[in-house]
């Protein structure tokens, strides 16, 4: 009998919500009460280490030992008092989430006694034994040491007893094995370039920040039930289950209102996060049952992705105390959606402006459109380098499915702003605007509605779409780390912004005025992009076939897609903007190829498991039962009547029997491709070679058994049922 999944069941059916306590202060009053914050710096540091490491914050530079040690007094005293009594260097490496090492603050002082120390070194810099961490070869083993640095612009902050210092994660030969450094580097590499066109328009802009504003969506389910679905323990997603008879078809779970139990875990969330910084402030279901989304406002980039990159984990920590596990990976389920993670970016001035959102005037609107200009160009080139940033085995289950856009890139203007670029293209002429050309020209693009961010029409089928004041880079995975794709991104419009400002100081040097050099540069970009502009539904199969007329790419195969990484264009990018080394980059490559060959690997392996041990076994059981019920009913009755009252059982034993046969074969098969991929050393051929030759197994196999699963008694079936697993909050 199938005890594992009535036990969950029946352990489910007793539960009673986890009462929660309900703060009776002001969200004001205790957020960010878990961070070394600008406030408690300025009360715990010397008014010397509070300039210095504001300083270090705002220019990106590091600080002395001398100066970290007095920094490190401080944090240490408010760490104390939270009673905290350890640290940790808190990183992110090549792997799904982060790292850390707990250090306790016990040591011996002078006199041999134990005393609280944590010193400037230990703040600044560590050295962990690191070398399990995935490095593309970059670490051989015996020089295994990394060294982790602190991120002076991301503020240290308390999970539990440990302080948590965020930091770079590098090789001892300098080279990044983390994603926190290169977007670090491609963040400082669009400030750079995006201040050099903003000096155009004004010459007080000195520094450019990206935003970021991400929308995590997630599945809940019950913690028992997910205990007996080893495929969900071990995987992250079913890999068998037929889908539920009602799933999302009604569209009744979409912004309908949230479960008690749900709801209890969302408040208990959002104050964890508020104590953290992270402002988290939307909350609302999805449109999968048991999908929901939480959102923050948005921040400075690196230290939104800090926030996201932790709130994975406390997700992960709050829902265990209501019994539930959430599920962050991209396609838990098959036939209904999966869960990405809209990337909402922005670029922002030192001096109170919003690139990306048109401006309050003829001149703020021309610096809006550049923005918007360069950023179409850059994606147009580097739509390969944007979807290696997002596609990984896990993503690839949701992009190209018909509820994320496929695996082409394009991007959604709108109406406004694409009117707009015609108009540029048409007005703007190969000789030199007269004034009344010029004026004409400024007064239409003055003329774009302020209320646009209304008005921009929500386009939900884009990969990457203009929403008023931001593009949506709407792509990126649920399960994954921001930083891959916003360090594609910026590196893509850092490169794209130097070049747009070559071009236009080149006509300017040729006598023509700056803003019609503008516009003529702005010209020639609107036409060259024009095949990445697509305001239409991207889930549509006409979509695809426009798409390829169009020459834009279209890849699904992962590896082939992470290799695009090592294309001229991405090179291009990452290399020549100094982002990553060469080096660095084609160690990257071989860890992604590498992450994806073992999580095929490890599906394969759950799957073969449960197909042999789980299932075939069930489904002869109940073969045998049907097979007994026929033998009795020959033994009653005579020919005539045993065979027309068994014609359908003898055949839904033969169907059975089909499915068994099938399932072995193809587990059997799905072994031995296994191994003779295997044998393949180089890297991306082996990941190549699963692709090509495991992963089909995967669907396969599970066909036969969801087949299964519509037959077999209910009462013996093993594993908890997408109905089950689905409606149980
Ligand atoms: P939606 O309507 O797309 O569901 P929301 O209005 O909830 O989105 O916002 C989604 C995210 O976009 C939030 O994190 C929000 O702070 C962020 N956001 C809003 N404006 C900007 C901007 N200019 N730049 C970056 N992110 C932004
Ligand atoms: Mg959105």
């Amino acid at each position: 009998m199938s005890t594992m999944r009535f036990q969950a069941l029946k352990e489910l059916l007793s539960r009673s919500p986890r009462a929660v306590q309900i703060p009776s202060n002001k969200v004001t009053d205790y957020y960010g009460d878990l961070v070394f914050n600008t406030d408690s710096m300025r009360e715990y540091l010397s008014k010397d280490a509070f300039k210095v490491v504001m300083d270090a914050n705002k220019k990106g530079g590091s600080i002395d030992r001398k100066m970290a040690s007095a920094v490190a007094a401080g944090m240490k005293a408010w760490a104390i008092e939270h009673n905290v009594t350890h640290y940790t260097h808190w990183f992110q490496p090549l792997t799904d989430g982060t790292a850390e090492k707990h250090d306790g603050f016990i040591d011996y002082g002078d006199g041999g006694h134990i005393i609280e120390n944590f010193s400037g070194n230990l703040l600044v810099q560590q050295e962990p034994d690191a070398s399990s961490f995935p490095s593309g070869g970059i670490r051989q083993t015996f020089e295994a040491r990394g060294y982790t640095a602190w991120d002076v612009s991301s503020p240290a902050f308390i999970v539990g007893t440990t302080l948590c210092i965020p930091t770079v994660f590098i090789s001892y030969t300098g080279e990044a094995l983390d994603y926190k450094t290169p977007l670090l580097k491609a963040l400082a590499a669009v400030d750079e370039a995006a201040v050099g066109v903003c000096q155009y328009f004004d010459k007080n802009v000195t520094k450019v920040h990206t935003n970021l504003g991400w929308e995590q969506e997630y599945f809940l389910v019950d913690e028992a039930l997910y205990k007996a679905r080893p495929d969900l323990s071990l995987t992250g997603r079913t890999l068998m289950g037929h889908s539920s008879s009602k799933d999302q078809q009604l569209d009744d779970h979409y912004f309908g209102s949230i479960p008690e139990r749900v709801t209890n875990f969302m408040i208990e969330l959002e104050l964890e996060c508020h104590k953290l910084g992270i402002p988290v402030k939307t909350r609302h279901n999805e449109v999968a049952p048991s999908q929901f989304e939480l959102a923050p406002i948005y921040e400075e980039a690196n230290l939104a992705n800090d926030h996201n990159q932790l709130l994975m984990d406390v997700m992960k920590k709050v829902a265990r105390y209501h019994k539930l596990r959430v599920l962050l990976h991209e396609k838990p389920f098959a036939g209904i959606n999966g869960s990405g993670k809209h990337n909402n970016w922005s670029l922002g001035t030192d001096t109170g402006v919003v690139l990306l959102a048109p401006g309050k005037n003829p001149k703020g609107n021309i610096q809006f459109l550049c923005f918007v200009v360069n950023t179409l160009m850059a994606v147009y080139k580097n739509q390969d380098l944007l979807r290696a940033s997002i596609l990984t085995a896990s993503n690839s289950h949701r992009l190209g499915a018909n509820e994320a856009p496929p695996s082409i890139i394009s991007v959604f203007l709108g109406d406004d702003v694409s009117r707009m670029l015609d108009r540029i293209v048409e007005e703007v002429g190969d000789k030199r605007m007269t004034p009344e050309e010029k004026t004409a020209l400024k007064l239409g693009i003055g003329r774009i509605p302020e209320i646009i961010l209304d008005n921009t029409d929500r386009n939900r089928t884009s990969p990457f779409a203009f929403t008023g004041n931001r593009f949506e880079f709407r792509a990126v995975g649920s399960s994954s780390n921001n930083a891959a794709a916003m360090t594609a991104l910026s590196a893509a419009v850092a490169v794209q912004l130097k070049e747009f400002k070559v071009a236009v100081d080149f006509l300017i040097e040729e006598g023509i005025k700056k803003d019609e050099a503008i516009f003529q540069v702005m010209k020639k970009m609107i036409i060259e992009s024009k095949p990445i502009r697509f305001n239409g539904d991207g889930y549509s199969d006409e979509w695809v076939v426009e798409a390829k007329k169009r020459g834009l790419t279209n890849i699904n195969c992962v590896p082939e897609s992470i290799s695009k990484y090592l294309d001229p264009e991405s090179k291009k990018s990452l290399i020549e903007s100094g982002i990553m080394s060469e080096k660095e980059l084609q160690a990257r490559v071989e860890v992604e190829m590498e992450k994806f060959t073992k999580k095929i690997q490890i599906e394969s392996r759950v799957l073969g498991d449960l197909a042999i041990n789980h299932i075939v076994p069930v489904a002869v059981d109940y073969q045998t039962k049907l097979i007994q019920n026929v033998q009795g009913i020959k033994d009653l009755f005579d020919k005539d009547e045993f065979e027309q009252m068994t014609g359908a059982r003898k055949d839904l034993i033969r169907r059975i029997s089909g499915h068994i046969s099938a399932i072995k074969a193809k587990v059997h098969e799905m072994i031995v491709a296994r191994k003779e991929c295997n044998k393949i050393d180089d890297v991306d051929e082996l990941a190549y070679a699963y692709d090509k030759n495991v992963c089909h197994y995967l669907d396969e196999i599970r066909y036969h058994i969801d087949k299964l699963e519509l037959v077999v008694d209910n009462e013996m079936w093993p594993l908890p049922k997408y109905r089950e697993l689905l409606f149980n909050n």
